[in-house]
């Protein structure tokens, strides 16, 4: 049996000093009282994230998710209210968007308002001609994807979460899609936002997101994780819908000429919309799966997309060549194809991992120069950090790259964990750490675009430094003084 206690995933029990009762009342004269739930309907409602450390919790009978209240919000002045109320009462609000995050962060672990914003989800303006759009943050992206698509137009970010995450909450995790390496992560896409401060102050960012007036105050929310303030609406990039599309796949010989055919594409400026690199494991037990391919090693799959269709067939081209000069061999475009048909599958059973597996990503971002060593570290300190009687398995395929970098997205999966909770996040917390740590060392950082929350809270001073999380910190007690946000969350 482990000594470790799980302190990093502090579960308060809904809190004894607080009129639940009171406090339900309150709120229902803000929002309405069929939109006010307490104690465990508010609780059963809103069982948490999407996160293993979730359904683990709450297995064994300790759930994170212990709010008190639970209060749908329909509009900015109803948030606002509620934050007023909750500051002055002292009252911890967990802001929640499609609860689909895989750290934890959505848990209202510390008691209080869990605040659901998924009724904020109407498009307030729509500008074509500079193709922007102002959405409310509670939006699905699956649900603007297809709106903008009966129009010709697209989000194009496209998370494999999209059915469930909301927009603001992509913004709040700085979250990526399978398109990153073309059309740019969330941060990308965020040109401004209006965002309700911890005492309930409505702040409406500039609506150009270029200018050279003082720090890019509408970048410091993204990533924020329900901690600086609550998304009520953002003003997101837009593309025309992508008229032709070019899939290619390759077989190469090893990583390191994967990684080195990334590498090229990116520097020489080319930007396929999808370029997945997967290791050995990675291609043959779950690439395969859904392509049918016969893949037998480290295999590459890429889209080229635009409106252009001369355009897209030499871009497609000149990828195809960088490839093949480092000795790829084409697999067609029918494997491309298939895993962009079947892409969703792997998120729904019976791929889906789920208990008593244990399982996890553990993504890390290098620059070129160290993305190979992040990637050996990485996945080497995963292998050595589960006795192998566990029988722990890891498949991992680099997925987003930019022109300066690419990143590592490993998967772990224990096919029976310990039938012990404290055992159970021993084990966990025992990789995550053996691999956060190894890639910080390998020069890399912790995450690329999963976010932190309650998995990684216990890493920040290792990412930014003790004087760097410092800063944060003080960000952190500069807008929200009695700590009403998200308290604990991002190890602020
Ligand atoms: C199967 C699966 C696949 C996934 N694939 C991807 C992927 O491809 N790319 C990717 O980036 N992520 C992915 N994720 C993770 C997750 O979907 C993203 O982090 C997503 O951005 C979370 O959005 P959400 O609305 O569900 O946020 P939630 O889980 O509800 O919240 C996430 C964080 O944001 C805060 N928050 C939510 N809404 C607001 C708001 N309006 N204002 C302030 N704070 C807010 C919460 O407090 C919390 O800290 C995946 C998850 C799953 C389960």
């Amino acid at each position: 049996m482990s000594t470790q206690t799980p302190a990093l995933y502090p579960a308060a029990s809904p809190r004894a000093d607080l009129d639940t009762r009171a406090l339900a009342g309150e709120l229902s004269r803000i929002v309405g009282r069929e939109r006010v739930h307490a104690g465990a309907a508010a609780r059963q409602r809103h069982p948490g994230d999407m996160s293993w450390l979730t359904y683990v919790h709450a297995h064994f009978g300790r759930p994170l998710a212990c709010q008190d209240v639970a209060v749908t919000a329909r509009s900015t002045e109803e948030v606002s209210a509620i934050m007023r109320l909750a500051s002055r009462l002292g009252v911890p609000v967990t802001p929640v968007g499609g609860a689909s995050g895989v750290q934890g962060a959505a848990n209202a672990n510390c008691g209080g308002i869990l605040l659901d914003l998924l009724a904020m989800k109407q498009v307030r303006h729509l500008d074509r001609t500079s193709l922007t759009c102002t959405v409310e943050a509670g939006m699905l992206v699956r649900d603007f994807e297809d709106w903008l698509n009966a129009r010709g137009l697209s989000f194009t970010h496209y998370p494999a979460s999209a059915e469930w995450a909301s927009i603001g909450g992509c913004v709040a995790a700085r979250g990526s899609g399978v398109l990153s390496t073309k059309y740019g992560t969330m941060q990308d896409h965020l040109l401004s936002a209006e965002v309700v401060l911890p005492q309930g102050d409505v702040v409406q960012l500039p609506p150009i997101p270029r200018h050279g007036v003082g720090p890019d105050v509408t970048q410091l929310l993204s990533g924020s994780e329900g901690t600086l303030g609550v998304l009520t609406a953002v003003t997101v990039k837009l593309r025309l819908l992508p008229s032709h599309r070019r899939f290619a796949a390759f077989r190469l010989d090893g990583l390191g000429p994967g990684i080195e055919a990334g590498r090229r594409i990116m520097t020489d400026g080319l930007r396929p919309a999808v370029m997945r690199l997967y290791d050995k494991d990675a291609a043959v037990k779950s690439l395969e799966r859904a392509v049918r391919a016969g893949l037998d090693g480290e295999t590459m799959l890429i889209m080229v997309d635009g409106r252009h269709e001369r355009l897209v067939a030499e871009e497609a081209a000149l990828c195809d060549e960088i490839c093949l000069d480092l000795g790829a061999r084409s697999l067609g475009a029918e494997v491309g194809i298939a895993w962009w048909e079947n892409r969703y599958a792997f998120y729904h059973p019976p791929h889906a991992p789920q208990l008593p597996q244990i399982w996890m990503t553990m993504d890390a971002a290098a620059d070129y120069a160290r993305i190979r060593a992040v990637y050996d570290a990485v996945t080497g300190a995963i292998r050595n950090a589960a006795d192998p009687r566990w029988g722990l398995t890891l498949k991992t395929h680099l997925s987003h790259w930019y022109e300066w970098g690419s990143m590592i997205y490993p998967r772990v999966v224990v096919p029976e964990g310990p039938d012990d909770l404290d055992e159970a996040l021993a084990l966990h917390d025992s990789i995550v750490r053996a691999a956060t740590l190894a890639a910080l060392e390998a020069g890399g950082v912790i995450n690329d675009h999963h976010g932190v929350g309650l998995r990684l809270a216990p890493y920040l001073e290792q990412q930014f430094g003790a004087t760097g999380l410092s800063m944060l910190r003080r960000i952190k007690a500069a807008i929200d003084p009695a700590q009403v946000l998200s308290p604990g969350k991002l190890g602020l």
